[in-house]
């Protein structure tokens, strides 16, 4: 963990109901929140957990989430603005297959892919009502730049030296969220969609896109625990009121 630098990537911002975002409690209205990939620059690669959304596909497929994405907002836009290129990416890491948390691995053409066994799974098969959620299918298709390299895994699972996958299921069946150490501050928690917000997780309330929400409460209950076993620091997924606070790209927490 001695060099190790996290960055996060601004990716713009979309729009869901109130109703959405906090499940059966609301209130209702349009509640426009951002989306963001972590890169970790790590001694053994250059790691991106969650890759944003991709523009086209949003306005074509989910034109009412009313998606802003500037190009510097782009994956490969944020990714110039550190100074790297989408081929520097070693591994992508998706917290699950929601298009807007993977639109953007199809330009990381030489990194491999690390997903939870499960969340494949459950990509391949979804419910009937994760039809839209899992409509970005890119990630998954070869093109004639880009091939996945898939490396499943299960359980909690520690990818690079201090920096660990934990298993968040509920949201997805194969949800991960990120712990990440480092050597001149608290630990990084990046919960993912396991919790959007912290008003989600002070209301103890998910959002309604979920495939159990049993597991989802237990999970946010995880996090919580995760959080005050490590003294990490919580970074939610779709946080309007907290994102203004974290440090952005390129700016670097280390
Ligand atoms: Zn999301």
């Amino acid at each position: 963990m001695n060099d190790t630098k996290v960055y996060i990537l601004d990716g713009g911002s979309l729009v869901i109901d109130g109703f959405h975002v906090f499940w059966n409690r609301g209130p209702a209205g349009d509640v426009r929140f951002p989306c963001y990939s972590v890169l970790i620059d790590h001694p053994e690669g250059k790691f991106i957990f969650d890759t944003g959304f991709d523009k086209e596909h949003v306005e074509k497929v989910l034109p009412f989430e009313k998606p802003l994405q500037t190009d510097a907002q782009t994956l490969p836009g944020s990714l110039h603005a550190v100074g790297l290129t989408s081929g520097d990416i070693t591994h992508v890491i998706n917290s699950h297959y929601h298009f807007d948390h993977c639109g953007g691995n199809k330009h990381l053409h030489n990194a491999t892919t690390i997903c939870h066994k499960a969340e494949l799974e459950g990509y391949h098969k979804p419910q009937p009502f994760e039809h839209l959620g899992y409509s970005d299918k890119s990630f998954d298709l070869a093109t004639d730049i880009y091939t996945p390299r898939y490396e499943t895994v299960e359980g909690d699972v520690e990818i690079a030296k201090g920096v660990h996958l934990m298993e968040t299921p509920g949201h997805t069946k194969g949800h991960y969220s990120l712990l990440v150490e480092l050597k001149g501050r608290r630990p990084m928690l990046f919960t993912a969609d396991a919790c959007y917000s912290k008003k989600n997780m002070d209301m103890n309330c998910i959002s309604s896109f979920h495939l159990d929400p049993v597991a989802s409460l237990e999970s946010m209950s995880r996090l919580t625990s995760l959080a005050q076993e490590h003294e990490a620091e919580m970074f939610f997924s779709h946080d309007p009121d907290s994102y203004g606070s974290y440090l952005q790209a390129p700016g670097y927490y280390s």
